[in-house]
Formats: C-alpha cells, structure tokens, sequence
C-alpha cells in the first residue's frame, strides 16, 4: 500500500509499506479521509507536536474509514464497519492514566505521531481507539471528531454557563468549531474577531452575533456600539503571543481566557498579575483531546456541530507534498487527503 513517511525536517515521501497484520486486540481499517493539521505542519517543520515523532513514521491523525480486518480478541468490531480512529492511545496502568487524566499517559502512543498514521491507504490501531459512526454521518464529517473533540476539551474546561457572551479570537478551522459549540453551549452573545471577511461571513452564517475585522475595526468602539457590556469567555484561537494578550485583556471581570491556539513552543508573554486580579479573571490552556471523541460525534451527527462548510479541499495521497511544501493551499480551509 501507499503512505506519505515522514523521515525528517521538509522530507515526506509518498512510497509503498506494508499493511501490518492486526494483532489479536487490533484491527485494520482502509482510510478513506485524512484531515491535514497544525501538527502534522509543525512535525514536517522540524518542531516537536505534542511528542516526538521518530523518523520513517506515517503521518496522519484525524481519519476515517472502513474495517477491512479484525484481531482474534476483537468483539463489538466487524468487518465493513464504518469508524473514526482516537488517535491518542492511553496506557491506562501509569499514575496519570489510573488518576483519570490519561492524556497526560507516561506511555502514550501518538497514532500518526509516534506509529504510523492515516496518511496511508491501510491503517492498523488498537480496537480500543476505533468509534463506529452513525449512517447519518458521512466519512468526510468523521475525520473531523478528532479536532471537534479537542475543541470539545477546551469548552469543557471553561464552564461557560448559559447566557454568557464569548468572544473568538481567529475564524479558521479551530475557530469555527469553537463558534458552534459556544452556540450549543448557550452563549447569548457570540462575537467573532477575524479579519478574512469571507471567514467573517462564515461565522455569522454559524451564529456570530458580531463581526468584527482587528486590522481595520476599533474593536472596543465595535462593542460599545453593540451594547456589549464585558466579555465572560474569550477562546483564542490563533496560537500567537499578540492573540494571546488580546484574549486576556478583553475578557473580563470574573472570567475565563482559554488561550487554545498552539504558539510556538519557546514563545513567552507578559501578563501582569495585578490586572488578573483586578478582575479575577482565569487564564486556562487545554491539551488534546480526553474522553471526549464518543460526544464529538454525537455532535456531528445531529448536525450541531457543522464542519462540511469547513471543508474546503480534498486532494490525493500522491499531491500530500502539496499541501506541505508549496502555497498552493495557503489560503484553503481545512483539507482532507484522500488515499
Ligand atoms: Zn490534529
Ligand atoms: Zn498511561
């Protein structure tokens, strides 16, 4: 079969591997749709994601597909099955795991990170990593839990209440999908700063109640003249220093900062501890996605959580290096690769 291999820095190579033979608790799914990630663009840029990721590894962590062989030990799993794959593989016997936070797991296997992943035609997981979808949700939707799910984490950590206003830094993928469950979760007052205006347009088509371009708008004048008292939540989504400090200085008394964008890892910032007291905000960061990918896809296959608009690419395995080395995509949403 075909897979897009990571060997280092700037190198993936699309080249023939072997399927590998599911061990008893395993099975093998034949991808059908690979979503492309910061991860995957910060691994291929010679920094570390969220752990190492050795060389001759096939990339690839947000997928779907169809079960083409199960293990002996397999029960709940059939051929034909239609999954998406957790790809974060908990060890469930180190202290983080037995303490219920198994995404910090002493031991954690990185699928498309640490083993190969679903940029390949075939893919061999853990059965215990692998969710049958709904026939209501199409293949394209599922390969988008992963990123649902980490958004998903990060509303979960807030405890927004119902009746809050929230305001979203950055209207990308990320963005969009924290839009929609702010939404769900009852925000009254949604506020979406971005300054691609067809992203603009997109969140208000998700329920943004105000637009508002940072390059070229006042933001405070923009919220005085829509009545916007304070700000309860602000989620950053950018995953840059000036965001970040902008996400803290507009949230305000008595709430929460989730700086969920990933900034570069030796970035640092300046926060003045007397102004968080001042108004007793809490700053808050969220990692990956724990216990929260079965609920990502129930949210998608309700239709509350709309990611097919987010779409906007599907390209073949062997144009991968497209996607990766070249402008083509620059300015595309988000992008699924097709094996
Ligand atoms: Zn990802
Ligand atoms: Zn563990």
């Amino acid at each position: 079969m075909k897979g897009a291999v990571f060997y280092k820095k700037g190198d993936l190579r699309v080249e023939d591997i072997e399927i590998r033979k599911p061990k008893s608790y395993e099975v093998t799914l034949k991808v059908e749709y690979c979503g492309v990630c910061g991860t995957d663009k910060h691994i291929l840029a010679g920094a570390e994601g969220a752990g190492y990721t050795p060389p001759g590894t096939v990339l690839g962590h947000e997928f779907s597909g169809i079960i083409t062989e199960v293990g002996e030990n397999v029960k709940g799993i059939a051929v034909g099955d239609r999954v998406c794959v957790d790809p974060n593989d908990m060890c469930g016997k180190c202290y983080y795991c037995k303490q219920g936070i198994g995404h910090f797991c002493e031991d954690m296997i990185g699928i498309g990170t640490t083993v190969n992943g679903g940029f390949a035609e075939f893919c061999t997981v853990n059965a215990k990593q692998v969710y049958k979808i709904p026939d209501s949700l199409s293949l394209k939707e599922a390969a988008m839990a992963e990123p649902v799910a980490c958004c998903l984490h990060g509303m979960d950590l807030i405890n927004m209440r119902a009746g809050q206003t929230v305001m979203i830094i950055g209207g990308g993928t990320i963005g969009m999908i924290m839009l929609q469950l702010a939404k769900a979760s009852g925000a009254s007052t949604l506020i979406m700063i971005e300054p691609v205006e067809s992203k603009r347009k997109m969140a208000s088509k998700f329920g943004a109640d105000i637009t508002i371009d940072p390059f070229n708008d006042r933001i405070e004048e923009a919220l005085a003249k829509a009545g916007v008292k304070q700000i309860d939540t602000t989620i950053e989504c950018v995953g840059l220093v000036k965001t970040m400090n902008m996400a803290i200085d507009f949230t305000g008394k008595g709430g929460t900062a989730m700086l969920f964008g990933l900034t570069e890892p030796d970035s640092e910032m300046i926060i003045k501890p007397f102004d968080l007291f001042k108004r007793e905000i809490t700053v808050k960061a969220s990692y990956i996605n724990p216990y929260t990918q079965m609920r990502a896809i129930n949210l998608l296959s309700s239709g509350i959580v709309d990611v097919n608009s987010l779409i906007t690419d599907i390209v073949g395995l062997d144009n991968i290096n497209d996607v990766f080395m070249t402008d083509k995509y620059k300015n595309s949403g988000k992008i699924l690769i097709k094996p």
